[in-house]
């Protein structure tokens, strides 16, 4: 459904991916694995058009969108909850929920705020009054509401605490269980492993390994290779 084939981007004249290639198919759970540094965020900037790829091509359900608008990316159906989780911060929780619904999403505020329900609880809250798990929560339910077609999540867990992380957790399977396939950027190997059918680890640029769940499950060297900290 997702197929990015051979991706350079760039900063200016750094070459950031060199050469990056995935697929994500329908109601897969994926995840984009690495180092700081190792091109994550630059992916997921180049899938939605905020980094115009020079060179290779992304097609979503068989039509490219290298080159098209970030805007009309969004229409298509990819949403992106960024790391720093763009929520409006001086508007209250329901009220970030009420721009972002589309009609005709699969999820309507009953359904998220039934996924959510810490959301429910604080919808009278400012943004800007919300913990970190919180403000995360309510950016992946404004992508919810907005009917998207894909979920590219970067980070999301990052920061949080680890009883949060289980609750998110649990949310993203639910996810998943609908059918709404996920691209997800994430340190935490833990919540990859609960969550992911396949993995893929980026290392300066490149993509370096590649593998189902349990092909990555069964070989610790990936990991010690690729993901320990250097
Ligand atoms: P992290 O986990 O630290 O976010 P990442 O794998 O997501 O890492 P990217 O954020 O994609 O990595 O960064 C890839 C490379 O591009 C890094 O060397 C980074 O310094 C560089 N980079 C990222 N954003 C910019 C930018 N706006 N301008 C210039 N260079 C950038």
């Amino acid at each position: 459904m997702l197929t990015v084939t051979d991706i350079h981007s760039y900063y200016g004249k750094s070459h950031v991916l060199e050469g990056v290639s995935l697929t994500v198919n329908k109601g897969e759970l994926v995840t984009l694995l690495g180092r700081n540094g190792a091109g994550k965020t630059t992916t997921l900037r180049s899938i939605v058009g905020i980094v115009s790829p020079r060179q290779g091509s992304i097609t979503f359900d068989g039509s490219e969108t290298v080159g098209m608008e970030t805007f009309e990316i969004a229409r298509r159906g990819i949403a992106l909850v960024p790391e720093h989780r763009g929520i409006f911060r001086m508007l209250t929780v329901a009220e970030n929920l009420e721009i972002a619904v589309r009609s005709g999403s699969q999820w309507s505020l009953a359904d998220v705020y039934g996924l959510f329900p810490r959301l429910w609880e604080r919808r009278k809250n400012g943004g800007n009054a919300l913990s970190g798990g919180e403000q995360q929560m309510l950016a992946i339910a404004r992508a919810l509401v907005n009917g998207p077609r894909i979920l590219l999540l970067d980070e999301p867990t990052e920061g949080l605490a680890p009883v949060i992380v289980d609750e998110l957790v649990n949310i993203l399977r639910e996810i998943k269980r609908s059918g709404v396939p996920v691209l997800l950027v994430e340190q935490n190997l833990n919540v990859c492993r609960k969550l992911a059918d396949r993995h893929y680890v980026l290392e300066q640029g490149q993509v370096v390994y590649h593998g189902t769940a349990a092909e990555f499950d069964a070989d610790p060297t990936i990991r010690d290779r690729y993901l320990a900290l250097s």
